[in-house]
């Protein structure tokens, strides 16, 4: 198989079936051995019938059918996993991306990129929307190293080994480029229009603003500590454990042999606080030592790029 489409729907039974139809004259995807995964993450419209109907038709069609709806991560998880194509391509099903591109993506791969991510340079939709999605990627820019304008753009391709080492839960989906980067893979960005939505409505309201702050914390400690907690937690725990310990200490030996008494409330509240405070974070720390022990690593995990036999 040479390409897996993966596509996560939720209620967008107005949009697939021209979704397919562009699908199967994409250029980028004629001539070639292809299928398309879509995702019906809990649709509660016709969206699943729909699909049903399609796949009657048109053999590259898979569809997964989720229970629930467990949003875009699981989606995806689900899709990389059940994908057998060398390339991995995903994008959304509401149209605002347009398998006529798929091609640029494909040749931008083919000079040697180990993932592409397209760039919605004309913004997405509302100021509302457009300013703080550039604040949050210039951050992302600065604290990572990644060079790239729009870390959150459905529209991507990537290897297949790339796709199938991700471990993508919660809101990480919006960090696959960086996520792939910190593995050492070299990712590049291409310029893609950005089309507005006709049917069906967008499923993610001005909340995501205030996640997306998280989600930088969250991606930022995992792909920092996550193999080694005690480092994170245990260097401002040492650090408060002895200045704790020493002013503490202070207080008592000049209460026992000078004045008599301890006396410095204030102060020796603040040692013991800094001691305790101290120690809850270096056990914290060696908690999450025990979860990394806790878990085997596979090839997967590593930052594997060949294997040469
Ligand atoms: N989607 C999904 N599960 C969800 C929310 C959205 O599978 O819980 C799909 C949705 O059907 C679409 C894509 O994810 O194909 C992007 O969603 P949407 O267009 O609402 O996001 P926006 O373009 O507004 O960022
Ligand atoms: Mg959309």
């Amino acid at each position: 198989m040479d390409i897996s489409v993966v596509i996560p729907v939720y209620n967008e039974e107005k949009n697939v079936s021209i979704l397919i139809d562009k699908l199967m004259s994409s250029s980028g995807l004629v001539g070639k051995e292809w299928e398309v995964i879509l995702i019906d993450d809990g649709s509660i419209d016709g969206t699943f019938s729909e699909l049903q109907h399609l796949k009657e038709k048109i053999p590259q069609i898979k569809i997964i059918h989720f229970g629930i709806n467990a949003g875009k991560a699981a989606a995806y998880s689900a899709g990389f996993q059940l994908a057998s194509g060398n390339v991995i391509l995903t994008m959304d099903g509401d149209l605002q991306d347009d398998p006529a591109e798929i091609s640029s993506f494909l040749s931008t791969l083919a000079k040697g990129a180990d993932l592409v991510v397209g760039w919605k340079y004309k913004g997405k939709g509302s100021t509302g929307k457009t300013i703080p999605s550039k604040i949050f990627n210039s951050l992302l820019s600065i604290l990572t190293g990644l060079k790239i304008n729009d870390s959150n753009c459905p529209f991507r391709a990537m290897k297949k080994e790339v796709a199938k080492g991700l471990n993508i839960y919660g809101d990480l989906y919006r960090f696959i480029p960086y996520l792939a980067f910190q593995k050492g893979y070299k990712v590049t960005e291409i310029k893609v229009e950005n089309y507005p939505r006709q049917f069906g409505s967008s499923k993610y309201g001005i909340s995501r603003l205030f996640n997306g702050v998280m989600d930088l914390m969250t991606v930022l400690f995992i792909s920092r500590y996550s193999k080694r907690p005690l480092h994170f937690f245990g260097i401002p725990g040492l650090a408060a454990l002895f200045l704790g310990f020493f002013i503490d200490a202070f207080l008592v030996l000049k209460g026992f042999f000078i004045t008599g008494k301890i006396g410095h409330t204030a102060l020796l509240i603040m040692g013991v606080m800094l001691i305790i405070i101290g120690i809850q974070f270096i056990s914290l720390g060696l908690l999450g030592e025990l979860l990394v022990t806790a878990k085997t690593i596979e090839l997967k995990d590593l930052p594997i790029k060949d294997i040469v036999r």
